[in-house]
C-alpha cells in the first residue's frame, strides 16, 4: 500500500517531542528532529541519551542499540530540513496559532504524498488540518508522557482524514511498540476527556471536605487499584495544564459538569502548580516525602 514511512520529522524538542524522537529512533526510523531554540534540542539529545542509558541499566537495550538509535536523529533548527520526510509529527507548544503557522509552512515543502500529525493534547485536528493542503493525510497521534514509558497511543481521525493516513499511522505506531487507541476528534479525545474529570473531582471532595489529601489519594490507591492518588497524579501533570483541559472541557463541550474545580483554580492562582514548582496538593520540599498541604 504507497510507500514505506522510513523518515519521520519531529517538530518541538521538548518533553514530548524528545519522547518521540527516542522511540522512533529506537524503532528505526531517521529521525529529524526541529526547535526553534538550539538549547532545546541540546537539551533534548542529552535526555534522550540519559533515558536510553537507564534502559541499558535495566537491561531493556545494547550500547549497540542505544549507538544506532542516536545514530538516527538529525537536528535543525529550520523546518526547511524536513522536506524529505514520510511523516512528520508536531509535538510544539500547545498553542493553536503557532501550530497552524508550523502546519502551513511544513504542509508546502513536503512531497504530496507525506503525512501531517500533531500531538496536540486539546486543539480540534479538523481545524488545524484546514490550514494544509492535505486534510485527508492529516491525522492526530497523541502519545502519552512519558512517551518511552508509556504503552498508549491515540490515534484521532479528522473530519477529511482517510482511512489509509490512518492504517499508516497505525502501522508506525505498531512498529514503536505502542499499543493505539482511535478516538473521534472531539475535545479531550478519550484519556484526557475521562481522567481529568476525575481528577478535577478529587480536588472538589477535598473541597467539600470529603476526606484530606492522603485519604483521597489511598482510597483511589487501594480502592480502585490507581498506581497513583488522583491529587498526586494531578501534581505530576501540573495543577495550570489540569486546569487548562478542563476549561477546554467546558467550553467546547458546554456541560457545567466539566467546570474546573474552584480550589485547583485557587492552587493555580497561587502559583503552586504542582511537583514542577515544589508544591502543589502536597509539598516536595523533601521528595521522598511528600507533605500533604492540609
Ligand atoms: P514543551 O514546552 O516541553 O515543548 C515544546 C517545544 O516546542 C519547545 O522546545 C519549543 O521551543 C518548541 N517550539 C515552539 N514553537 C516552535 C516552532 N514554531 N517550531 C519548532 N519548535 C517550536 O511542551 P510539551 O509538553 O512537549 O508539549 C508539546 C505538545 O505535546 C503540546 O501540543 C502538548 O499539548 C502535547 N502533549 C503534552 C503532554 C504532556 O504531558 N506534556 C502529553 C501529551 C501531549
Amino acid at each position: 500500500m504507497g510507500f514505506e514511512i522510513e523518515h519521520i520529522g519531529i517538530i518541538g524538542a521538548g518533553q514530548m517531542g524528545n519522547g518521540i524522537a527516542h522511540v522512533a529512533a529506537q524503532s528505526g526510523y531517521s529521525v529529524t528532529m526541529v526547535d526553534v531554540k538550539q538549547e532545546a534540542l541540546d537539551k533534548a539529545i542529552a535526555t534522550i541519551t540519559k533515558n536510553m542509558d537507564r534502559q541499558i541499566s535495566k537491561n531493556a537495550m545494547t550500547e549497540a542499540d542505544k549507538a544506532a538509535a542516536l545514530g538516527n536523529i538529525k537536528t535543525a533548527t529550520s523546518t526547511a530540513e524536513l522536506a524529505q520526510c514520510d511523516l512528520v509529527v508536531e509535538a510544539a507548544t500547545e498553542n493553536e496559532a503557532i501550530k497552524k503557522k508550523i502546519f502551513a509552512e511544513v504542509d508546502a515543502l513536503l512531497k504530496p504524498e507525506a503525512i501531517l500529525a500533531s500531538n496536540t493534547s486539546s486543539i480540534s485536528i479538523t481545524r488545524l488540518a484546514a490550514v494544509t493542503k492535505r486534510p485527508e493525510k492529516f491525522i492526530g497521534l497523541h502519545f502519552m508522557n512519558p512517551v518511552p514509558m508509556m504503552a498508549l497511543v491515540e490515534i484521532i481521525k479528522g473530519l477529511a482524514t482517510t482511512q489509509e493516513t490512518y492504517e499508516r499511522v497505525l502501522e508506525v505506531s505498531v512498529k514503536m511498540g505502542k499499543t493505539a487507541a482511535t478516538s473521534e476528534d472531539v475535545p479531550g479525545f478519550i484519556v484526557n476527556r475521562l481522567l481529568l474529570p476525575m481528577l478535577n473531582e478529587a480536588a472538589y471532595a477535598l473541597q467539600d471536605g470529603v476526606a484530606d489529601v492522603k485519604s483521597i489519594d489511598t482510597a483511589m490507591k487501594l480502592g480502585a487499584g490507581h498506581p497513583m492518588g488522583p491529587l498526586t497524579l494531578a501534581d505530576f501533570i501540573g495543577l495550570d495544564t489540569c486546569v487548562a483541559i478542563m476549561r477546554v472541557l467546558h467550553n467546547e463541550l458546554g456541560d457545567s459538569k466539566y467546570r474546573p474545580c474552584p480550589l485547583l483554580v485557587k492552587f493555580v492562582d497561587a502559583g503552586w502548580l504542582g511537583k514542577k514548582t515544589g508544591k502543589g496538593f502536597y509539598d516536595y520540599a523533601d521528595p521522598t516525602k511528600p507533605k500533604p498541604y492540609r
